[in-house]
């Protein structure tokens, strides 16, 4: 049985690393800030002060961590996973970050004989707790198969999208189809409850014909109880959103509905929503009424 190694355990990463103990297999993990890497502890698993020393105990190594330039110092930096023996370990990036890093990742790892994955997710904080998270993958076809067994341990949904950089952009994809569920999912509130009606109705009708989406049967119900706690962070989107928008620019491609999401979420992150969940668009129009 590989031994597998951990770095950020946050939202995603604590789920995930539970399963991985619930399957008995031993986990190595590090995460910026220890108080939330305790529960884990508790469960099992074991504590490393820094990336490179998860490495060294580990074969397979995941991170998610929050923003490419964390995927950076966790890769590369000092103590980092790069300043390891990494020969014959394979290394796979579960954080949504741009494409051009899970190439270089990749290459960086190819030259020292070692394989890496780029592997974002989908599929939420709850498609996390239950094991049924959709993963998108970027890489060589032999890693993936051998990492196979171990990545449905924790979803329902695998696929090889193509080599180093495909995942990501497969997720950048997700992300386009999210913002518009998400701005969809808002206006229809903001319209259904000035026409006065009953909102639960509504979000129960129309989830069950063609406007039926995750977004709205997900955080449909979260933004009637007012519960604005991340699920998904605010401003993970908006890192997300920006990275979708910078590559739509290499590849000379105008997406405006995408771009006018992404300004609906830098005001909600200005207005000081940053940390809250996505579903909190809402907000731009309901504190206001
Ligand atoms: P999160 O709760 O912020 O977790 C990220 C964790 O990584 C935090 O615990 C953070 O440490 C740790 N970290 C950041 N930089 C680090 C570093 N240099 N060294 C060690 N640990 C570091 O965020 P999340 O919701 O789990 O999301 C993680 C990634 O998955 C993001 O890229 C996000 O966009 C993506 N994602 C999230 C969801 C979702 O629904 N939540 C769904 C799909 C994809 P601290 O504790 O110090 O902050």
């Amino acid at each position: 049985m590989e031994k597998i190694g951990f770095i950020g355990t946050g939202v995603m990463g604590k789920s995930i690393v539970g399963h991985l103990l619930d399957n008995n297999y031993t986990v190595t993990i590090y995460n910026r800030t220890k108080s939330k890497a305790e529960t884990l502890i508790s469960k099992g698993a074991l504590w490393r002060d820094s990336p490179r020393e998860v490495v060294e105990e580990s074969d397979v190594i995941f991170t998610m961590v929050g923003y490419p330039s964390d995927v950076e110092d966790v890769y590369y930096g000092k103590m980092g996973i790069f300043e390891a023996a990494i020969s014959e370990k394979v290394l796979i990036d579960l954080t949504t970050s741009t494409p051009s890093m899970a190439v270089k990742i990749s290459q960086t790892a190819s030259e020292q004989n070692a394989r890496a994955l780029d592997a974002p997710v989908s599929g939420g904080d709850l498609g996390a707790k239950n094991g049924t998270l959709t993963i998108m993958v970027g890489g060589e076809q032999k890693a993936f198969d051998e990492m196979k067994p171990i990545l449905n341990l924790f979803s329902s949904s695998l696929e090889l999208q193509g080599s180093s950089g495909s995942g990501q952009h497969t997720k950048m994809a997700n992300q386009i189809m999210v913002a518009g569920t998400m701005t969809g999912l808002t206006e229809m509130l903001v319209y259904a409850k000035k026409a006065g009606l009953n909102l639960e109705k509504v979000i129960k009708t129309l989830s069950g014909g063609a406007a039926g989406n995750w977004s709205l049967e997900n955080y449909g119900p979260r933004i009637l109880k007012e519960d604005y706690s991340a699920g998904f962070f605010v401003k993970h989107f908006i890192k997300d959103l920006k990275i979708v928008l910078d590559e739509a620019d290499k590849m000379e491609i105008d997406l405006p509905s995408t771009r006018l999401a992404k300004e609906l979420y830098d005001q909600l992150g200005q207005a000081g929503y940053d940390e809250n969940g996505t579903q909190a668009l809402i907000k731009l129009w309901w504190e206001s009424d």
